[in-house]
């Protein structure tokens, strides 16, 4: 994807539990790579310490000098401004909001920086480097503990107006829906996320549904996750079953929406909860057919995203490649 063989970038992608520094070489190579927990409880400057620390960390692990650096792609978990480099919406990162993110990193390191939105870097990770290899149109969705996603229009990523286009995890799916964290009713995450199926299925067990789900938590209601809702459904569950199906079905209203609008070619899903496979979207993919345009749904395919955790790092370091057009001082 890039001419020139062997540059190098960082890609860092800082979420709101963990940071994941890489050094990674233009095609795709993640040379070393360091993770970290992200201190939100303590602040923004332990937080922009513990980047620049796996930086470094990363780097030393390559046996490698920041001056062999191209330049550095950040993938975080909000949205910044991509003229000021400020991140104005950070849901999970609330100290760094109204944080200059961009200046800071590039003062302390001395190398162009370039933020991006967390799921906006997966998006170009699969595009330059993984299952969208090669797609023109295409939307990238990741179903995890909220939903997230990055919109790929003729080769680019499309950012908006203000770099805040793709929160396709809040579109509004039912109108009375539960609240979801952004303030809205219904949005597509309070419905078809992780979050969403476990709240869901620890609503009807404080109701008294017959379920062995909560023996999969260790009888904690408090612990019922996405995860224990699968087990549970994976030993034949009717309850798991009947709530991943129903969670399935949400999901597979959002797809025919992003379908009608984009009419992309290709839609790669990733994030934890579409390790579920089938059982998830089997049913998402029949409501979506029953629901998009015939011909458009006919001319989309689905596919799994093939860089696991790596896919933000990848993506942001591609980005900061993208972004510097071979102005690489070697
Ligand atoms: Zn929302």
């Amino acid at each position: 994807m890039f001419n020139d063989l062997g540059l190098l970038a960082i890609g860092i992608d800082l979420g709101g539990s963990k940071i994941l520094a890489a050094v990674v070489e233009s095609q795709g190579k993640v040379l070393a790579s360091d993770e970290s927990a992200t201190p939100v409880k303590r602040g923004r400057q332990a937080i922009i310490q513990s980047m620049l620390k796996s930086t470094r960390q990363a780097l030393k692990q390559a046996n490698m000098d920041i001056s062999e650096i191209c330049a550095i792609g950040v993938g975080v978990a909000g949205i910044s401004n991509p003229d000021t480099g400020i991140l104005f919406t950070s849901p999970n990162l609330p100290p760094l909001r109204n944080v200059p993110l961009r200046d800071m990193m590039q003062k302390k390191l001395g190398k162009k920086v370039f933020l991006i939105n967390d799921a906006n870097a997966a998006a170009l990770g699969e595009l330059y480097f993984g299952a969208a290899r090669g797609a023109r149109n295409f939307i990238y969705v990741t179903l995890s503990t909220g939903i997230g996603g990055g919109i790929v229009i003729d080769g680019k990523i499309y950012t908006g107006t203000i770099g805040a286009a793709g929160e396709i995890g809040h579109m509004t799916i039912d109108d009375e829906g539960p609240l979801c964290n952004c303030g809205n009713r219904g949005c597509w995450e309070a419905l078809a996320s992780g979050t969403a199926l476990a709240k869901e299925a620890q609503q009807r067990i404080k109701r008294g549904a017959k379920t062995s789900i909560l023996e999969y938590a260790g009888g904690d209601v408090g612990k019922v996750t996405a995860q224990v809702v699968h087990s549970a459904a994976k030993h034949g569950d009717s309850l798991a079953k009947e709530l991943i199906a129903q969670t399935g079905y949400y999901v597979g209203v959002g797809l025919a929406n992003l379908i009608n609008i984009f009419n992309p070619e290709l839609i790669v899903i990733g994030g934890g909860l579409s390790n579920i496979g089938d059982m998830l979207l089997e049913p998402a993919f029949k409501v979506a057919g029953g629901r998009a345009y015939k011909e458009t749904f006919q001319a989309v395919r689905f596919a799994s995203a093939e860089l696991g955790r790596n896919s933000g790092v990848l993506g942001a370091a591609a980005f900061a490649l993208q972004e510097m057009k071979g102005l690489c001082g070697k």
